[in-house]
């Protein structure tokens, strides 16, 4: 098909004088309410109602997409390529269980439902699937692509991976054949020592560069013209890196950091020289692990140019229950004192976190997770108080792709009394991470096709329409540790970050917020 001139079958129109469908667009006039806060003389909160009316606007046409992932060749990228294919083919393969087929479980968007109301008749609810809330890119259509510092292909690199079944495998096998990784950039200060014998793919030089910027634009723009796509999306799904010292005059605004690239600086990590790229050529740029590829610089630098980034380290295993569990431990006033998190898994993801600068990444990521559930609750803990929360991660080989995860927590309850919750979790590593990657794809490439302008009950009003924030924080859901717009809080919290989610892909078509009251049933 030609590029952009798929057109989307809605599952369900909106009936409302507020909602207005065109051949190209879905125009909605949405009034979002909020609360403001102030405390009076006395001292007492004053709560006011507040409204804002928005009008959004939402693209039509599905536009064709690339997925171009850095680090293609490893575990989850040459997971997340079996998987698309097997889903566009739909492949059934055996297994000891019996027959297998491909399904997109895991993915909130693919696997996921959403209340779109209830029937008028019989009052019962109506649920769609996730993916029909907007015109949405499907995951069978993405092109994929990308780069590795290791060059082998990708049904090779999938043999090394050691995820997928044999007779997943064997049907698979010739098309990824064919898929060979574009040489990467890789300064091997940044990732374990332990990896430089993958590294026989690398585009030449050993700092950054703007070379390496105008290689990776071209990379882009190429395979953009190669397979008439309109629009590349890049995610990075590489090893994990050390953290890049933040240096006043280097990486802490845009133009330093430009300069800094220009320069050779030590400091500047490959997966900043991709997001730079990204930024410059206007793809959304995704970084799926914890490192910290958004410097101070790079946001600046993505705000300026009106180009998506969102980040940091996929939310997977251990983190999302963790995110749920803490939610409601919380949330149900049980005053959570400690965390312990053992990790040990033996995939090449293990291997290069066993040392210890690409650990503290992974530590530092995983540490925060509870902070705004914490923050939230000052009945159970005083300002500044915290539960205890520890993450130690092993590397054992001889459990491979397949994470082990042992949480204890502990915590205080009535009275003085205590409950413990053990939760020894086998995360098929790749096989949870994959999904996020659809999903981190697919709602980034949406976020470009919805448009704003508001009035405010206050006055305030934006005339022309605009996108949202550079800094895609509705992707939280997907990841471990959020990039928030500077100054923002970051949400942690799982049922809030998928409320934010679903909210505000339903106000985009005129819906309201998904509502638990279910006062039809309550009120006879
Ligand atoms: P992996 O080691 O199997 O794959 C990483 C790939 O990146 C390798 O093929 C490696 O050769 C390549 N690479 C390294 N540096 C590169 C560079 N500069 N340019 C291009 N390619 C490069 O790891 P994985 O299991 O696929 O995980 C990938 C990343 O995702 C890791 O950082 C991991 O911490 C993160 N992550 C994974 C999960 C999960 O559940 N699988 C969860 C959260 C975060």
């Amino acid at each position: 098909r030609q590029a952009g001139t798929a057109v989307h079958e809605d599952l369900f129109q909106v009936d409302s004088p507020n909602v207005v469908y065109t051949d190209s667009e879905i125009r909605s006039k949405y009034t979002y309410r909020t609360t403001s806060v102030k405390k009076n003389g006395n001292g007492k909160y004053v709560a006011t109602p507040k409204e804002t009316n928005y009008d959004f606007k939402v693209d039509r046409q599905v536009p064709k997409v690339g997925m171009m992932l850095v680090g293609w060749g490893g575990n989850n990228g040459t997971t997340v390529t079996a998987g698309i294919i097997a889903n566009r083919r739909n492949l059934v393969w055996e297994t000891r269980e019996g027959p297998r087929a491909a399904n997109y479980y895991g993915s909130v968007i693919m696997g996921s439902t959403m209340k779109l109301g209830t029937e008028a008749e019989t009052n019962k609810d109506v649920n769609i699937p996730f993916h029909d809330v907007l015109p949405m890119v499907h995951p069978n259509d993405l092109v994929i692509g990308g780069w590795d510092i290791s060059g082998m292909n990708l049904a090779d690199a999938m043999d090394r991976a050691a995820v997928l079944e044999p007779t997943l495998k064997a049907q698979v096998k010739k098309e990824m054949t064919n898929m060979v990784p574009l040489p990467s950039i890789y300064y091997p200060d940044f990732i374990a020592a332990n990896q430089e014998d993958r590294a026989d793919n690398v585009i030449k030089g050993t700092k950054a560069c703007t070379a390496h910027i105008e290689q990776i634009r071209k990379d882009i723009k190429d395979f953009k013209a190669t397979n008439s796509l309109d629009k590349v999306i890049v995610l990075w799904t590489a090893n994990t890196e050390r953290y890049a010292d933040i240096i006043p005059g280097v990486n802490d605004t845009a133009e330093n950091l430009l300069k800094a690239v220009d320069d050779g600086h030590e400091e500047v990590s490959p997966s900043t020289v991709f997001a730079i790229a990204c930024i410059l050529e206007n793809a959304p740029f995704i970084n799926g692990s914890p490192q910290n590829t958004f410097v101070p610089g790079a946001i600046e630098l993505a705000e300026k140019h009106g180009a998506f980034i969102g980040g940091d380290d996929f939310k997977s295993g251990q983190t999302k229950m963790k995110s749920a569990l803490v939610d409601f431990l919380i949330n149900a006033g049980i005053k959570l004192t400690s965390i312990a998190s053992y990790n040990h898994l033996g995939n090449n993801d293990g291997k290069n976190l066993s040392s210890h600068k690409q650990f503290r990444s992974k530590e530092i990521s995983k540490s925060n997770v509870v902070d705004d559930m914490v923050e939230a609750n000052s009945v159970l803990y005083k300002k500044g108080e915290h539960p205890d929360h520890t993450v130690v991660i092993k590397y054992m080989p001889a459990v491979g792709d397949n994470k082990r995860a042992l949480d204890e927590y502990y915590a205080e309850i009535f009275l003085g009394g205590h409950q413990t919750i053990s939760i020894f979790n086998v995360c098929e590593d790749s096989l949870l991470a994959s999904p996020l990657i659809i999903d981190l794809v697919v709602v980034a490439e949406m976020m470009t096709r919805i448009q704003w302008r508001a009035s405010s009950t206050d006055g305030v009003a934006t005339k022309d329409f605009r996108g949202f924030h550079s800094v895609l924080s509705i992707l939280s859901y997907m990841l471990k540790a959020p990039l928030t717009p500077p100054g923002t809080p970051v949400i942690n919290a799982l049922a809030k970050q998928r409320g934010a989610l679903t909210n505000i892909f339903r106000a985009c078509v005129g819906l309201e917020p998904e509502s638990d009251m279910t006062l039809e049933h309550k009120l006879f």
